[in-house]
Order: structure tokens, then C-alpha cells, then sequence
């Protein structure tokens, strides 16, 4: 190949990086300025431009170009930098991204599969340029992140999630496909949008939609086996919990927003228990919010107690109370339940109100996932406190104005108990000259880790185990120092380290459930899953 055309390659571009011997050896005579410098010193000089930008929708277009122009460097500045430039690459800035996709589109990223391609889906994978993928991040776009329906312009979420993939679980690049599923958007002002990049036509449902999907599922299935990882992110909830449901006994299927984030609040609240007293079958809990996020985790802390305890998953669930729209999820109410909140509706009186039922059920761990801010009221916290020694207090909700109640709301008003942490970030907070640090419940910490297991061992089928098995080692990751700071969550500089060891986890897992195709089992799955991470140092070619 002409050094040119290397050059233009962001898979093996390396810049200015390029050393005499590789200048001479690949047609890169003249084709660069005489200078030659080192990787670190192209990376700070990417973070002194990329700081430049005071917009942060900058920065991403910014990030975006330089993966389009030189990818080892683009994972070396992200990995180097995830407490920085994680906001960026994912939410919250992804999303705005995401509603400006259809301006601020340069070159295409990812696999775009619309209804227009019913029947011709084989033929577009193939279209693909690799041909061994081992993860694929697909949305239809009808949630995206708590912004609703972006249509096609949801493709900044798959391509944001496998960045991370690289990035924090160090999947190869190439080894990520990210999928947008197309079947139109009721979304009227990006139907209006003239640079709306997607079909304009209104979303397919019934057996339409399924029958796209299927065909999806099964080209997926016919083009890469059955070791692919499919990861379903932000579809709206019904389709969210359906094609989990059909699909997870014939793929290897993942739905990051309901057992990532069931994952990563139960390791949360597995490391807060170091806290206080009591097996996690000993404390009570009580959701605001029974959606995709609520009723995930609920069902995955059941699912742990039950394993715990060895008592039946109904008589664990009868730990856990929810309150949606319409009050206290209770058996009266049955009849007009949706599937997923059924488990939850146990016998009690109807009560309207979190905080009467905050009164009555007098919880240990309080969690919000309603997406509804400012829910935890003053007397919500105060309650907590007056019956529990340290209240868990999960403000789940995104983006942080929605968050249920800040950390110095939480703090303040409990006096220094509550053990918190939330979905958005906080700052910590020092009261009385204690210093509180808040962790941030991030499904960053869980997916990249969790994908790596599987892809590592050749798994075939996700199995709950390796969900528990993954919050448990995401728990242990926390220090005794972190947790005497309030800390539930490690700090996401460690994030590799901590993804290899939730790998070794689910792996483990995977072997002993017999579900893992990469025989013989190595003998120390956690040096193994580090080996196998895709490393951003730049290759020397002959
Ligand atoms: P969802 O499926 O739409 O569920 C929302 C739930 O909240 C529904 O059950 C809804 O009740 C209930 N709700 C809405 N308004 C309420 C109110 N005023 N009072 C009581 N309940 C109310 O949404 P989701 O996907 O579960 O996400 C919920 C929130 O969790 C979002 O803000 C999201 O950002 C956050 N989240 C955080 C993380 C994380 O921290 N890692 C991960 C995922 C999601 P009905 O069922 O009656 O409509
Ligand atoms: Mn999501």
C-alpha cells in the first residue's frame, strides 16, 4: 500500500509518530513534516486542543474526528483520560450529540439498517468491512438516554457504548459493530428537520417491527456464530423487555439499561452492606420508580437474596416494595399491571405517597429510578434517618437535574448518615469538616468488564449468575479507605483493572456452566482477561 493511503488509514495511522526506518520502509518520504515525536507527546498535545473547547459539543466532534483519523490515539487519550473525556464520548454529551447527529454528520459511522432493507439484512452485515466481530451495540432509537425518540440519530449511543467497550473493557476496535435499527421515529420535530438523516416516515410496531428484528437477530447470527454478543441499549421499555425475553435462550444477549444497571446498583449496595449491618436478605428496600431500571434491579437483588438464602425468589421479592405513578405497587392493583411489575404487587394497603410509604414500610435502602427529580423530599430523608442508623440512599435519575435529591441534600438532611450514591456525578461535600464522597452508580463500571467475560471465555449464553457474579466483583474493588469515605463505587481511574477482574468473574461463571466454548479453561482467568485487552501503544511496523 502507498504511504499515502496509510496515512488516511485510522487504523494504523500513527502521524508524526512515524518513525526514519518506517518513513523509508512505507512511501512516507515527503509525506510528512521532518519532525518525528512520540506517542505521549501526540497525546498531550490532542488534550491541550481538545481542552481548548470550551463547548462540549466541540470536544466530541473533536474526539469523533480524531477516531476517524488516528484510533490508537483516540483509545490511548480516552483511556489515559476516562474521568475527563468519559462525559464527552458518552452521556451527557453523546446525547446532545445525538440530537444534533443529522448537522453535525461528517462520515458514517457504524452499520445503519432500515425497514427500507427488509430481506436484504445478510447483504447489508456484509457490507461490513471486518468480518470476526465479537460485540454489537444496536438501538432503534426510541429511547435514547432520558431524551426520548431520536430515530435514527440514536446512532451515537452504539458507537459511544463500544468506544467504552475498547476504551474500559479493551475489546479490539475492530472486533465492534455498532447497529442502528431504522424503523422510522415519532419524533415531529425531527421528522420536520430537513438535516434528519434518518427514513421519515412514523415508527413501525407489531409484526412489523418483530419481523425486522428477527431477521436482525438471525443475520447476526448466520454472518458472525453464536459467540457475538448482542447488547440492546436504549430501546423504548416494551421492546426493551420483550427481546430480552425472546431472545436470551437463542443469542448471547444483554440489555445494558436493565442488567447493567440492575449490575451495577447491586454491586453498589453489596459494598454499602460493609457498612452497615445484615445479609442483604436482612435489609428492605423500596423503589420510586418501576421501569426498566427499577423493576431490573429489584428482580436482581431478589435474585441474590434467593441465592444467598436458598429461600424461593417469591418470598425475596417480598423484601422489595415499588412505588410508580400511581402509588405503592399492590396486589389490588394486579389487574391492571404490566407484566414486569406483577412480581412486585404484594399484599398491602394502597398508599399514594413515597413518603407514607417511606412511613410504613420503613426501608433500609431507598432507591430512585423514576427519572423524576427533587422526589426525595426533606421528610423522605429525614424518615429514612429517623429509623435507620445509615439510610442507603440511590438518587438514580439522570441527567442531574432529575436526580431524586442531591448528595448535599441527602447529607444535610440526614446529618452525615445517609450512605448515597446517584446515577449523575456529584461533587463531595464537607459538612462539619467531614468530607462525604458520593460514588456514581456509572454502568460503565459493569458492561465493558462483563462483555470482555463472556468474549474471553467464547461464551454462549448470558446466565444471571454471571450477573451476581459480576456485582460481587465490582463490591470487591472498593477499598476499606474508599468506603470510610462514603465511597460504594471504586474511582473509574482503575476502571481496566476493574473490568478484568469482573471478566475473570463472569467467566468463571461461563466455565462452570459449562457455557464456554474457549477451551482448555486458563488457570488464572484474571492475568488471562488482562492479556486479552486491546492495548492503544502504537505498533512498530517493519
Ligand atoms: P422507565 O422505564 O420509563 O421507568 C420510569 C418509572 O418511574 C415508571 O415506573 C414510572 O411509573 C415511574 N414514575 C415516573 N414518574 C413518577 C412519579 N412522579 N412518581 C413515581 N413514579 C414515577 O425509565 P427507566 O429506564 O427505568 O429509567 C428511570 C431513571 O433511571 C432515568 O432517569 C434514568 O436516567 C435512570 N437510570 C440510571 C441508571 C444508573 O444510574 N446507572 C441506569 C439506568 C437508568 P409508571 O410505570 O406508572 O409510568
Ligand atoms: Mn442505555
Amino acid at each position: 500500500a502507498s504511504g499515502y493511503t496509510l496515512l488516511r488509514d485510522p487504523r494504523h495511522n500513527k502521524g508524526l509518530v512515524f518513525s526514519e526506518k518506517e518513513r523509508n520502509a512505507h512511501y512516507l518520504l515527503g509525506l510528512l513534516p521532518p519532525v518525528s515525536i512520540t506517542q505521549e507527546l501526540q497525546e498531550k498535545k490532542l488534550l491541550y486542543n481538545i481542552r481548548q473547547y470550551k463547548v462540549p459539543l466541540q470536544r466530541y466532534m473533536a474526539l469523533m474526528d480524531l477516531q476517524e483519523r488516528n484510533e490508537r490515539l483516540f483509545y490511548k487519550l480516552l483511556i489515559d483520560n476516562v474521568e475527563e473525556l468519559l462525559p464527552i464520548i458518552y452521556t451527557p454529551t453523546v446525547g446532545e450529540a445525538c440530537q444534533k447527529y443529522g448537522c453535525i454528520f461528517r462520515r458514517p459511522q457504524g452499520l445503519y439498517i432500515s425497514s427500507k432493507e427488509k430481506g436484504r439484512i445478510l447483504e447489508v452485515l456484509k457490507n461490513w468491512p471486518e468480518r470476526s466481530i465479537q460485540v454489537i451495540v444496536v438501538t432503534d432509537g426510541e429511547r435514547i438516554l432520558g431524551l426520548g425518540d431520536l430515530g435514527c440519530q440514536g446512532m451515537g449511543i452504539p458507537v459511544g457504548k463500544l468506544s467504552l467497550y475498547t476504551a474500559l473493557g479493551g475489546i479490539r476496535p475492530s472486533a465492534c459493530l455498532p447497529v442502528t435499527i431504522d424503523v422510522g421515529t415519532n419524533n415531529e420535530k425531527l421528522l420536520k428537520d430537513e438535516f434528519y438523516i434518518g427514513l421519515r416516515q412514523k415508527r413501525a410496531t407489531g409484526q412489523e417491527y418483530s419481523e425486522l428484528l428477527h431477521e436482525f437477530m438471525y443475520a447476526v447470527k448466520h454472518n458472525y456464530g453464536e459467540k457475538v454478543l448482542i447488547q440492546f441499549e436504549d430501546f423504548a421499555n416494551h421492546n426493551a423487555f420483550e427481546l430480552l425475553a425472546k431472545y436470551c435462550t437463542t443469542h448471547l444477549v444483554f440489555n445494558d439499561d436493565i442488567q447493567g444497571t440492575a449490575c451495577v446498583v447491586l454491586g453498589g449496595i453489596l459494598a454499602a452492606l460493609k457498612l452497615v449491618c445484615g445479609t442483604l436478605a436482612e435489609h428492605t428496600f423500596l423503589f420510586l420508580g418501576a421501569g426498566e431500571a427499577g423493576t431490573g434491579i429489584a428482580e436482581l437483588i431478589a435474585l441474590m437474596m434467593s441465592k444467598q438464602t436458598k429461600a424461593s425468589l417469591e418470598v425475596c421479592r417480598k423484601k422489595i416494595w415499588l412505588v410508580d405513578s400511581k402509588g405503592l405497587i399492590v396486589s389490588s392493583r394486579r389487574g391492571s399491571l404490566q407484566h414486569f411489575k406483577k412480581p412486585w404487587a404484594h399484599e398491602h394497603e394502597p398508599i399514594g405517597s413515597l413518603l407514607d410509604a417511606v412511613k410504613v414500610i420503613k426501608p433500609t435502602v431507598l432507591i430512585g429510578s423514576s427519572g423524576m427529580g427533587s422526589t426525595f423530599t426533606k421528610e423522605v430523608v429525614e424518615a429514612m434517618a429517623s429509623f435507620n442508623e445509615r439510610p442507603i440512599i440511590l438518587a438514580l435519575s439522570n441527567p442531574t437535574s432529575q436526580s431524586e435529591c442531591t448528595a448535599e441534600e441527602a447529607y444535610t438532611w440526614s446529618k452525615g448518615h445517609a450512605i448515597f450514591a446517584s446515577g449523575s456525578p456529584f461533587d463531595p461535600v464537607e459538612q462539619n469538616g467531614k468530607v462525604y464522597v458520593p460514588g456514581q452508580a456509572n454502568n460503565a463500571y459493569i458492561f465493558p468488564g462483563f462483555g470482555l467475560g463472556l468474549v474471553i471465555s467464547g461464551t454462549i449464553r448470558v446466565h444471571d449468575d454471571m450477573l451476581l457474579a459480576a456485582s460481587e466483583a465490582l463490591a470487591k474493588q472498593v477499598t476499606k479507605e474508599q468506603l470510610d469515605k462514603g465511597l460504594i463505587y471504586p474511582p473509574l481511574e482503575n476502571i481496566r483493572k476493574i473490568s478484568a477482574q469482573i471478566a475473570a468473574s463472569v467467566a468463571a461463571v461461563a466455565y462452570e456452566l459449562g457455557l464456554a466454548t474457549h477451551l482448555p479453561q486458563p488457570s488464572d482467568l484474571v492475568k488471562f482477561a488482562e492479556s486479552c485487552m486491546y492495548s492503544p501503544v502504537y505498533r512498530r511496523y517493519r
